[in-house]
């Protein structure tokens, strides 16, 4: 904090700051600031980036031992860094606030490309050309009732519409496989929610940015890392309490004490808000309570293999697979690295309730299960991977899971009651705030700006 704003502070100019909160000498540990961000992934980053450069006195409180939250470079195996929360700028032309904060920062980035694919049989067999037209037949009419139907009548799951549309209980298995296999990779791996929960009112409603799809060669964390130079971050500093009742600010409990401010800004992953465990007093206004308990919170997992080379066509970007019949939702989708990165990795997904199931299972059976798989997709034996990492986000108790989805029951405005600030001093951010780009960093990131904007507007003494 600069001296000036103390000076005013303690003369009562501000509101912002209780009145003698900050004693003379006491910047390296102190527990006040004019502003406290809860979180410190991108939204937060973004958030006190901001404050902090027009020089306000901000302090992060997060509760992991790293910045990024959901963004995660695992830099600690034996291969390259892997980004095992967000990879993709989605859409990362120069619209994208993500995309030109990369460029700006001189971001080593590569693009993959989801026609370099392919769809392998899981049942040991080749699907035949007559299979093939099959599949592209099925998934143009999910598309066309999704477009037709999707936003008429009441709302309930897209999977309820998808069957019901589809005359899904008449279908020949092969057919039933590709329904499925549709729901899950086209839907339940890009939302995270699953087809039961999804809306079919308003699963796809927002908006996206046009471009390619790029990762970063370094990791997202450089962004991240970016962002977070030189800012007042206090690490394992587990947020349990928000008080915002008193006239004079906000006080906000941690594991590691007390913090004041004048105002604060929650970039708490829904899940978090979701599971309650953090007390708010006042308790939050009812709309808001309600936006958190019905707006739905995904999951999708990573699994991660480093192999000792590339034994799969390193032309390919995506490798697909059609479980067979019993094994919907299971190992439908793996990235190949080989073409985009030159590292022979491969990254299975698995999203919704086997996204979950599988959380509960050991880091071997884990391993064991993708590999097994892989060797019915190729139809011979394939090498162990040398080296794994597996994600769990929906057992990790500071996300709770992936990301945000509207759930049967919302509605996107939900998500303006979820950013609206209260009594102009608790401001709210995170991808689950942002109508327009829910679910991704850069959607995040746009939101911590405007929770930074909303509380600029206010003129606060710096
Ligand atoms: C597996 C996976 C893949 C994804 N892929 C992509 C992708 O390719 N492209 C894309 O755009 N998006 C992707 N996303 C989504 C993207 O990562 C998120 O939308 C974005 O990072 C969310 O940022 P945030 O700041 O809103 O939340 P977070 O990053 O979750 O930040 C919230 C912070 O709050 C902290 N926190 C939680 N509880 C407490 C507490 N009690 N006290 C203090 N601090 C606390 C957390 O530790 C965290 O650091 C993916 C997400 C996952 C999990």
């Amino acid at each position: 904090m600069k001296r000036r704003t103390i000076l005013k502070a303690g003369l009562g100019w501000s509101p912002l700051l209780p009145l003698g909160s900050l004693a003379a000498g006491q910047s390296a540990q102190k527990n006040t600031a004019q502003v406290l961000v809860i979180g410190a992934g991108i939204a937060g980053l973004a958030a006190t980036r901001k404050l902090h450069d027009i020089g306000l006195d901000v302090i992060v409180l997060e509760a992991r031992d790293r910045t990024g939250g959901r963004i995660h470079t695992y830099a600690n195996w034996r291969g390259p860094a892997v980004d095992i929360g967000a990879s993709w700028i989605h859409g990362a032309g120069l619209s994208n606030p993500v995309a030109r904060l990369a460029r700006k920062i001189g971001a080593r980035t590569v693009t993959t490309d989801a026609e370099k694919a392919e769809l392998y049989n899981g049942d040991s067999t080749m699907l035949s050309v007559r299979d093939e037209k099959k599949i592209d037949s099925i998934r143009k009419e999910i598309s066309e009732v999704i477009a037709e139907q999707s936003r008429r009548g009441p709302d309930s799951s897209l999977r309820k519409l998808v069957y019901a549309e589809t005359d899904y209980d008449t279908r020949p298995p092969l057919e039933q496989r590709i329904i499925d296999f549709t729901l899950n990779s086209n839907f339940e791996h890009e939302y995270s929610g699953s087809a039961d929960q999804l809306s079919r009112l308003w699963f796809d409603d927002g908006s996206s940015y046009a471009g390619d799809e790029a990762i970063f060669l370094d990791g997202y964390q450089v962004i991240t890392n970016a962002l977070a130079a030189g800012l007042d971050i206090r690490l394992r500093h587990e947020v349990s309490a928000v008080h915002y009742g008193d006239k004079d600010g906000v006080t906000v409990e941690t594991s590691q004490g007390v913090f004041n401010a004048g105002m604060a800004i929650v970039t708490l992953p829904l899940g978090v808000l979701k599971a309650s465990n953090i007390r708010f007093t006042p308790t939050l206004p009812s709309q808001k309570q309600a936006a958190i308990s019905q707006l739905g919170f995904g999951v999708l997992n990573k699994y991660c293999l480093l192999f000792p080379e590339t034994f799969w066509n390193a032309n390919l970007d995506w490798l697909n697979h059609l479980p067979r019949t019993g094994h919907a939702g299971e190992w439908a989708e793996w990235v190949s690295f080989a073409r985009s990165t030159g590292k022979p990795i491969l990254m299975g997904f698995n999203a919704a309730e086997f996204g979950s199931k599988i959380e509960a299972w050991s880091d071997e059976k884990a391993i064991q299960s993708a590999v097994s798989i892989l060797s019915t997709m190729f139809g011979r034996p394939i090498p162990m991977p040398v080296d794994a990492v597996i994600t769990r986000w929906k057992s990790d108790p500071y996300a709770r899971g992936s990301y945000s989805f509207n759930a049967v029951g919302s509605t996107p405005g939900q998500r303006d009651d979820l950013a609206r600030s209260i009594a102009g001093k608790v401001f709210f951010a995170g991808e689950a705030t942002d109508k327009k780009y829910y679910q991704t960093v850069h959607g995040a990131y746009q939101s911590g700006l405007r929770a930074a904007d909303e509380i600029l507007k206010l003129n606060i003494p710096r």
